[in-house]
């Protein structure tokens, strides 16, 4: 049981606003395992005020260089904490350890690595030629940020928005969920042990009401959120009336398309893992496969067999694929979806209902459904659980139109022996991010995004670092020179 009783400002370790706790109830046993204070609207407001100090400097004078350094710091002291991090998001949210290590810890310092050698790269000031003489280019920090982050990948994200926020100079108040508040303690001992300049960062956790109250604070200039779709429309709705500048990362429904001539042997190792990926909590999940008509049975019958074969248990054990869902309402939202696509004609083909043989923890058997129609309810909205359907379709282009036929677009593969229309499929699809024969569909060096309600900007790569800065044009006398 881990119990803290001070909140990360600006910084500094500090006594809360008020005495509000949030407990953190194991997915795996449904016992406390952790007490947090609360944040509430007074943290807010200290964590804005000391945002607002640090914008002014040193932090987001440094050199690009100096950035990057901090960056580099940053990802190294991570890696030397990676266990004890993957553990307790384990412990707090179910992630299978099978896959935390890399898909929790690993994969945010790749993006914190590459976030640091883009610093580095980018054109944060360049002289371009105007209409009557050169025009100096300036990227400069955006303002005082927030970055609002989902349970699912917890520390992945803050490195998404907290790496470009700290490329950009600009500082950011995070606000973690409160199903796993515990692992941003640890980063807060990383930031001090960096020697982070003050102010940079807080970390807030807190729920919906704080989130939103952040989202709609004076003293925040751009917004980071992460999350579901319906409460992306509404931080999306404040910033709009608001001017603020904002990224939205939102939900999916992502189609794998297995073209005729996949070779499914190989196909699968690296599908299954993509479909299920952390729990099947993961926003670009491969959830609806589609198949060829011709090898409609073969596909189903592979797939079947591999989803048999997850083993679901204690996520802590390493020989686990499948852990508990995050709570007990996300456990009954996965079950409500399972009734719902049995009573709407879909046909059951793995698992169905709760695991037996744990009588404690929120699990959901790893589930197939066959003979999916795409405008069934299990095909349209995003379960956020072990689910999968198989869907026929005609030929490529049907296969196309399956996928697209979706609210959301946030990525998406193709499995094929031929790449070349392997691509010609991707160049069709309209989603941010798209696979041919991968096991990841993001590359954490390059932009990641949704169109449709999968969100509204990028982040990653020079896209995402532009969303955390204002430019600004000086135009210069025409017969200017720069300093040699
Ligand atoms: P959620 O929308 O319930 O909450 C996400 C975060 O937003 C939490 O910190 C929550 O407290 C906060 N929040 C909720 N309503 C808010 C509001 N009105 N104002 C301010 N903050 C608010 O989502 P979740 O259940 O935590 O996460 C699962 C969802 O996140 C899924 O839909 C998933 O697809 C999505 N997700 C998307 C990506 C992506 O990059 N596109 C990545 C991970 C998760």
């Amino acid at each position: 049981m881990q119990t803290k009783d001070t909140l990360y400002i600006g910084g500094d370790w500090v006594a809360p606003a008020t005495t509000q706790t949030i407990e953190v109830i194991s997915p795996t046993t449904e016992e406390v395992i952790a007490r947090v204070p609360e944040a509430t609207e007074g943290d807010v407001d200290r964590a804005v005020a000391a945002a607002k100090e640090a914008l002014a400097g040193p932090y987001p004078q440094l050199s690009p260089a100096e950035r990057a350094e901090y960056l580099r710091k940053l990802s190294l002291a991570i890696q030397a904490r990676s266990q004890e991090i993957a553990d307790l998001i384990t412990a707090e949210m179910g992630s299978p350890a099978s896959w935390a290590l890399m898909g929790q810890v690993f994969s945010s310092t790749m993006a914190l690595d590459g976030w640091a050698d883009l610093t580095e790269t980018f054109p944060f000031e360049e002289i371009r030629p105007g209409a009557i003489g050169p025009v100096l280019v300036r990227k400069e920090p955006v303002g005082v940020t927030a970055g609002i982050i989902p349970w699912n990948v917890p520390l992945f994200i803050v490195a998404l928005k907290l790496g470009a926020a700290l490329a950009a100079g600009a500082p950011m108040i995070l606000k973690p969920s409160p199903e796993t508040p515990v692992d941003g303690y640890i980063l807060g001992e990383i930031l001090d042990e960096i020697g982070l300049p003050k102010g940079m960062v807080s970390i807030l956790p807190a729920g919906r009401e704080v989130g939103e109250y952040l989202v709609r604070h004076p003293g925040v200039d751009k917004v980071g959120f992460t999350g579901s779709t319906a409460a992306g429309r509404k931080v999306g709705a404040i910033c709009g009336e608001m001017l603020k500048r904002c990224t939205l990362e939102l939900g999916g429904k992502s189609a794998a398309i297995i073209l005729e001539d996949a070779d499914l042997a190989a196909t699968l190792p690296l599908l299954m893992p993509n479909s299920l990926m952390n729990n099947g909590e993961a926003c670009i999940a491969q959830t609806r496969i589609l198949a060829p008509r011709s090898r409609y049975g073969e596909v189903v019958d592979a797939v079947a067999e591999a989803v048999k074969g997850q083993t679901v248990g204690d996520p802590a054990d390493p020989s686990v694929a499948i852990g508990p869902l995050v709570a007990e309402r996300q456990r009954d939202r996965v079950l409500g979806y399972i009734d719902k696509g049995r009573s709407e004609g879909a046909k059951l083909a793995v698992g169905g209902g709760r695991p037996a043989g744990l009588e404690k923890g929120w699990f959901v058997e790893p589930t197939l459904f066959v003979d999916v129609d795409n405008g069934m309810t299990i095909a349209q909205e995003e379960i956020f659980g072990p689910v999968l359907s198989i869907l026929p379709y005609d030929d490529p282009a049907d296969a196309v139109r399956i996928a697209n036929d979706s609210d959301y677009g946030l990525s998406g593969s193709v499995w094929t022996t031929d790449v070349e229309a392997g691509i010609d499929v991707a160049r069709r699809v309209r989603t941010g991010t798209y696979g041919i024969n991968q096991f990841g569909t993001l590359d954490l060096r390059n932009p990641f995004g949704g169109f449709k309600a999968s969100g509204v900007g990028r982040e990653l790569g020079p896209e995402g670092l532009s969303a955390y800065l204002e430019t600004k044009s000086i135009v210069l006398p025409g017969d200017y020179t720069p300093p040699s």
